[in-house]
């Protein structure tokens, strides 16, 4: 979701110049530097998923981006080169995490977890990268602890503040890290939620956690499972604004060449099924590496993530699931039916786009978040509206975008079954819901 990154240009072992990139010669891996000549999976062109699009700019043209992601054939890194600049898609984005209402719940949850564990007090200090709207830190804050929020976004930065929530808005890396570290000292808990895949310059990112750590503290990252978007079809997960496709094993490597061991590990069922990492100094002896973590790599090399041919398979996969997707669709409009949309988050972007799905399958979508209404969906121009034009147009069957909201968008919209309208979610395969 939101994501918080470094300067573009200190691409850190890219060992690619622009020139190459220019030239279409195959980019560096971000962590290695290996070239990345190995597919994934390719979805063809797509606009940037959070620009949506006013009235008056609907006859103009719009940039389009590959959204063609590798696999390092040296570290097995998962990763879409950056084909656009962090601050083209940052700077004023539309994402505030407070108008998921689970999510808040998660983030609330989260804090209470964290504040037993390790012992968090009035003395202790805790800082999130990419704090977004301060949903996650103002449980923190209401429970005395200081905090700081580091926020790339301005007018997100702005609603935290409003708020009480100490933000400063800057990428974090390197740079921040250490002069925050040096205003406001080091912290006990790094929190970074959804933030560790959108870094373009994963190196600077993690050796920037090093830097903000204390000598005891803990670093804690979530981020969605590599493993559970390649079970589950989870392609629609893959745009601009998310860079690194994430597995156990291949994080460790990445955070134990900064210095960084990972003790601990959950797996989540956040966002279609997310990793909590918990990291802490190398040098820190006092909090063992857990059995969670080592059945986690065991399992994972097990399922043969550090072999080339198990990421060759999924461009196939997604291919069979495009045409699962259409043939659903198809037949439905063939009957007659009457589909709206429902949400306009990143993931629908990829969806609608790679499957080609515009208004003459889906009239319109909706979405609680003010930011996003009156505007269309990049690309595929669907209007986005507010919720309640569902209950004024009773539609057939309405389309869950973020399906990983599925739960909390069921109860919201309940009221569709007194008219026998029904629920579809796309993934991992296009279904109807009971
Ligand atoms: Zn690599």
């Amino acid at each position: 979701m939101l994501s918080d990154r470094s300067e573009r240009g200190a691409m850190a072992g890219s060992g690619t110049s622009p020139a190459q990139r220019a030239n279409g010669a195959a980019p560096g891996c971000r962590f290695c530097g290996a070239v990345l000549d190995a597919t994934f999976v390719d979805l063809g062109m797509s606009p940037l998923c959070q620009t949506h699009i006013d009235a008056e700019r609907l006859n103009h043209m719009e940039p389009f981006y590959p959204l063609h992601v590798r696999v390092c054939g040296r570290c097995f890194l998962v990763q879409l080169p950056e084909y656009v600049a962090p601050a083209d898609i940052f700077s004023e984005y539309a994402y505030f995490s407070s108008y998921a209402d689970s999510w808040v719940e998660h983030a609330r949850r989260y804090c209470e977890s964290m504040r037993r564990r390790f012992a968090l007090s009035r003395e202790s200090f805790v800082v999130e990268i990419a704090s977004n709207d301060g949903y996650l830190l103002q449980h923190f804050v209401a429970a005395g602890i200081p905090v700081l929020g580091v926020e790339p976004a301005a007018n997100i930065a702005s609603v935290a503040r409003e708020r009480g929530i100490r933000t400063e808005v800057c990428f974090h890396g390197r740079a921040a890290a250490a002069r925050i570290a040096a205003q406001y000292g080091k912290a006990d808990l790094v929190a970074g939620n959804n933030v560790l895949a959108h870094v373009p310059d994963i190196n600077d990112f993690v050796a920037g956690m090093k830097l903000l750590l204390k000598p005891g503290g803990v670093v804690t990252m979530e981020f969605p499972h590599l493993q559970r978007l390649m079970e589950q079809n989870q392609f629609d997960t893959i745009y601009h604004e998310h860079f690194s496709y994430l597995s156990f094993v291949v994080v460790e490597r990445i955070f134990a060449a900064h210095g960084l061991t990972l003790f601990d590990v959950e797996e989540l069922p956040t966002h279609g099924g997310s990793l909590r990492i918990y990291a802490r100094h190398a040098e820190d002896g006092s909090k063992p590496v857990s059995t969670r973590a080592d059945a986690l790599r065991e399992r994972e090399r097990a399922l043969g993530f550090e072999q080339l041919e198990t990421y060759g398979r999924f461009d196939e996969q997604v291919k069979a699931t495009k045409r699962n997707i259409l043939d659903f669709l198809i037949g439905l409009k063939r009957e007659g039916a009457r589909i709206a949309g429902y949400g306009a988050p990143g993931k629908g972007n990829t969806l609608l786009n790679y499957c080609g799905i515009g208004t003459d399958f889906i009239d319109y979508t909706v979405d609680r978040n003010p930011y996003k209404q009156g505007k269309y969906t990049p690309g595929t121009h669907i209007p986005i509206l507010a919720p309640e034009r569902i209950r004024e147009t009773r539609p057939d069957y309405v389309l869950i975008l973020p399906w990983n909201l599925t739960a909390e968008i069921t109860e919201q919209l309940d009221f569709v079954r007194a008219w026998g309208g029904r629920f579809i979610v796309p993934i991992p395969e296009p279904r109807l819901l009971a």
